[in-house]
């Protein structure tokens, strides 16, 4: 059963999702990736629902990618002794590190030194998703005396946002390196970093993980975007988290860095997903409206890798109805004649090296020759990943012996991931793209292959062969 679009489908799971019937209506609705929330849920939980996905793989014999997203160091405030207190505009209000005594009208404990270590007076805090927000007008090493801008209702836990500022804090949190440390034995193929501030952060989840998954760089932070260059280096793949983005910078910021994002990393060949609220009022309804449809048409004529659903497929009471929805905006979106030229109008010159001399050489051929598919043979998966960097018209078969190399390329623009046997030499590796090719009803006898890969076979990162293939 393949998927015969080249954007991918992130799908959350949750309560809504979890079931093993659900999951496998969500894979036959379009998923190609799962996302497991680490923010909810217990470790039986996830170690549960990936136990179903790989049952449900193995049965529907797609790979499938399964995303690890890590809480990070989400900031709250603590509780109040009499409930939710209500924040008057122009009122003061203090935060300070007081765990033992509840909030009134006045304070609240927020149990972050390092925030305080790092407020200047003129900063602004957000809280409740940037429903209300605060100025700091004094502050010390333990607490901080603000003035309410924008009041309302604030209640036990709420979230903070400092945008300005960054914090001298490290992406991964103690429950984060456990949640890392699980996932990464239940054999997860994404790990995705929340509140990425610098490149930095990146570079210390990738010492611990070792190559064993690959690292998202959730974008959700204003220092984040000042270092986009620097973290899109050490990345390898990103999302656009648009829900924290949106409260960190405003609203009507988010379209243009969506589209900054999406380019620098097409221009690198790097996976981007373009997440939340895609399909918002999906989470109660059964259709979406307008302006949510063409949102996810949006990041398809930007040649996104994927696009993602949060509460919709995971807490909703129409999760496979939302994937659906997707896939038939993403269906009719590359159907549409002015995609393939949106697409090619955003299309960069590769970097001048081997690797992408090959996949861009690779997409000369197939638009010369006409060919049936593109064939990747690859380890690592770099070989798929220069040639989707070119976003080819023709489809992208992404042959590799690693199950998770399979799984990673389920999220990569255009390709469908197949899981092969180790082949000795070119002519093995030939005969098993053609065999594939066919067998999955990607060509024919009479039609052309371009195959890529790179020699030796099985050291990663070679991509340095173009080979170019008769089907008898
Ligand atoms: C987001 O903020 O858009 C996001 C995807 O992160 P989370 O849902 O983990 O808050």
């Amino acid at each position: 059963m393949q998927r015969p679009c080249n954007a991918k489908i992130v799908a959350t799971l949750g309560p809504a999702s979890a079931d093993r019937v659900t999951i496998e209506a969500l894979v036959r609705a379009g998923t190609d990736v799962f996302r497991l929330n680490f923010s909810h849920g217990t470790h039986a939980d996830h170690q549960q629902r990936l136990e179903l996905i790989r049952a449900v793989e193995a049965d529907i014999g797609r790979p499938i990618g399964v995303l690890l997203d890590l809480q990070g160091p989400k900031l709250r405030v603590g509780t109040f002794a009499g409930g939710p207190v209500q924040l008057v505009e122009g009122a003061a209000f203090r935060l300070d590190l007081d765990r033992t005594t509840p909030g009134d009208a006045t304070r609240v404990p927020m149990p972050h030194p390092e925030i305080f270590a790092a407020l200047q007076p003129g900063a602004d805090l957000l809280l409740d998703d940037g429903r209300l927000r605060l100025r700091v007008e004094r502050s010390g090493a333990d607490f901080a005396e603000t003035r309410v801008i924008a009041g309302g209702l604030l209640s036990d836990r709420k979230g903070v946002n400092v945008p300005g500022v960054v914090l001298p804090l490290s992406a991964l949190t103690v429950k984060d390196r456990a949640d890392l440390d699980f996932g990464l034995t239940l054999g997860i193929d994404w790990i995705a970093l929340s509140f990425v501030q610098r490149a930095a952060d990146i570079t210390e989840v990738k010492a611990i993980v070792q190559g064993r998954a690959g690292i998202v760089a959730k974008l959700e932070k204003p220092a984040a975007i000042d270092s986009l260059d620097a973290i899109l280096a050490e990345t390898d793949a990103v999302m656009v988290a648009r829900g924290d983005l949106g409260v960190e910078m405003p609203a009507e910021q988010v379209p243009a860095i969506q589209k900054r994002i999406v380019r620098a990393c097409r221009k690198l060949g790097k996976p981007v997903i373009v997440a939340t609220q895609m399909l918002e009022s999906m989470v109660g309804a059964p259709v979406p409206t307008r302006a949510e449809a063409s949102d996810v048409a949006t990041a398809i004529y930007d040649g996104a890798d994927a696009v993602m659903l949060s509460a919709e497929s995971a807490s909703g009471r129409f999760p496979v109805q939302s994937v659906a929805m997707m896939d038939r905006i993403i269906a009719q979106t590359e159907a549409d004649p002015h995609y393939r030229d949106a697409i090619d109008a955003s299309h960069t010159q590769p970097a001048a090296n081997t690797a992408d001399a090959i996949g861009w050489a690779a997409r000369s051929v197939a638009g010369l020759l006409d060919v049936a598919a593109m064939v990747a043979y690859t380890s690592s998966g770099s070989s798929a990943l220069r040639m989707a960097r070119e976003r080819p018209r023709a489809s992208i078969l992404g042959m590799t012996p690693s199950r998770s190399t399979a799984r990673r390329l389920a999220l990569v623009w255009g390709v469908t991931p197949v899981l092969c046997k180790d082949v000795m030499n070119v002519s093995d590796m030939t005969e098993l793209a053609v065999d594939t090719a066919v067998k999955l009803g990607f060509a024919q006898p009479g039609q052309t292959l371009v195959i890529a890969a790179g020699m030796p076979f099985g050291t990663a990162g070679t991509t340095n062969l173009l080979r170019i293939a008769q089907i008898d």
